[in-house]
């Protein structure tokens, strides 16, 4: 019943009593139970405790008393993301042991976009995989499991909130969250035919969310359409004074009757799929017919995004991923020295993440700080000025989300510039810290992404649903 519901008519019904939701959360774990074996969207699930919030749900509605604004809605949360009691393990061994996903650390506390969530009366069912540290565009550098694409098992799902896309798809919950780094919520959400909204740098809070690169790193919600994902969106975020980077969104967009949308010429270049392009170019054509102007606008910057940032992630990556030393956090494995307990406690990272720590450390090293990681602040300065231009043009930018479909899996996997080149149409919406959504078109596994000038989101919303209405 869940795979016809969004997260309003899922509330009238609860509210009706069509269902309670025990019934509901016992349906929802046998499906997940028996569905998940071919997908493995999840790395833990939460039932009892679901099962024990249900019931006080369906307390709360017999007394009739005011119900909370996401009452009951189950959700599904990407495993670097804090729920105070639950394992958390950031699909890295280095945080769970590797004979026992059981024994790994728990998270202490809630991070604040699940202690808002849990305010609003939303219920988690289970922690999702991922790729390790959020580091990858396929899922498959998860140390524990590979998750599948839900519309054809023999393709990745996208990543890194790989697992939160294919939970959503497959309807295991009726809204997830991610975080994105360069595209790690718009990617997957693409390649699952999901929503997945990457909201303005600053707008929802990072605390408790582990980090990857924190000058890039949002969470944001993943739905199975844009209202939904506005409603999620509106719950976690705001101003909190454990995150002294978030902001309280108050700018309001004037009513415009007609939208201005420019297409960076970059953009659509040599490389991209051919379905891609047309799938692109006939939701374009669905705008024009909405009423939506479109013109040839240029990032001219575009082409030094993806070293730009790698650079400038792997810096940041290898200055946080420095805590997991075994002392503090995690897992622990004793050698005979100092150095020999922290080589091999540090072993425990995967090749991708050592890769980035490796290149992070290089890129900030005497000599080198300069030529690389200075450089690409200056190009990630030009990369910003590019949108700041092109928005006193136009209200917004259409892009594909990614220049492929769903790639087999495997197939990226021994070669890391590859897969880096899925971020393509990604990684400059993160530099540039404005807000981004992907919304699926021509019924194919890939988004349409929409980008917006800083804290637009509503603009985006707006702009999204006239595709919707057809
Ligand atoms: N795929 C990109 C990377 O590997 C983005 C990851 C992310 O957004 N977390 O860095």
């Amino acid at each position: 019943m869940i795979e016809n519901l969004t997260i309003e008519n899922f509330l009238e019904k609860l509210k009706n009593k069509e269902f309670s939701a025990k019934e509901f959360f016992e349906k929802l774990f046998e499906k997940i139970e028996k569905e998940d074996k071919e997908i493995e969207a999840f790395l833990s699930l939460n039932k009892e405790e679901a099962l024990k919030s249900a019931e006080k749900i369906d307390e709360l509605i017999s007394k009739k008393e005011k119900l909370p604004p996401l009452c009951g809605v189950p959700c599904a949360i990407k495993d670097n993301i804090l729920v105070e009691g639950l394992k958390c393990t950031a699909g890295s061994k280095i945080l769970a042991p590797p004979e026992n996903i059981l024994g790994g650390y728990v998270a202490p506390f809630d991070a604040t976009v699940i202690k808002k969530l849990k305010k609003a009366g939303a219920i988690i069912v289970g922690k999702t995989n991922l790729d390790e540290f959020a580091m990858g565009s396929s899922t498959e550098y998860s140390a524990f499991k590979i998750t599948r694409n839900p519309h054809d098992p023999e393709r990745v799902p996208g990543g890194s909130s790989g697992g939160s896309a294919a939970a959503v798809a497959k309807n295991f919950c009726l809204f997830s969250l991610g975080s994105d780094t360069g595209g790690s919520i718009r990617q997957p959400a693409g390649f699952c035919k999901v929503v997945g909204l990457k909201p303005t740098y600053g707008a929802v809070s990072r605390f408790g969310l582990i980090a990857f690169a924190s000058s890039l790193d949002q969470i944001g919600p993943m739905t199975k359409n844009v209202r939904d994902c506005e409603i999620v969106f509106e719950i976690i975020k705001g101003k909190d004074p454990l995150d002294s980077t978030s902001v309280e969104i108050e700018k309001k967009f004037e009513e415009k009757k007609e939208i201005k949308v420019g297409i960076p010429k970059e953009y659509l270049v040599e490389g991209i799929e051919p379905e891609v392009k047309s799938a692109f170019e006939s939701a374009v054509k669905k705008f024009q017919e909405k009423g939506v102007k479109f013109e040839e606008i240029s990032l001219p910057h575009t082409e030094y995004a993806l070293p730009c940032y790698y650079i400038i992630a792997c810096a940041e990556a290898s200055s946080n991923l420095a805590r997991y030393d075994g002392l503090r956090y995690g897992n622990f494995c004793e050698g005979k020295d100092i150095f020999d307990t922290y080589s091999k406690t540090r072993a425990l990272f995967g090749k991708e993440v050592k890769r980035r720590i490796i290149l992070g450390t290089f890129v900030l090293s005497a000599g080198y700080y300069e030529a690389f990681y200075l450089k690409a602040q200056k190009v990630r300065r030009k990369i910003k000025e590019d949108f700041e231009r092109a928005f006193e043009k136009v209200d917004l930018i259409f892009t594909p989300v990614s220049p492929t479909l769903p790639f087999k899996i495997g197939e990226k996997i021994t070669d890391p510039l590859k897969m880096y080149l899925s971020d393509i149409f990604t990684v400059s919406v993160n530099l540039a810290g404005v807000p981004a959504i992907s919304i699926p078109i021509e019924n194919l596994p890939v988004g349409l992404q929409i980008i917006g000038p800083h804290f637009s989101e509503s603009k985006i919303f707006e702009t999204a649903k006239l595709y919707e209405r057809n």
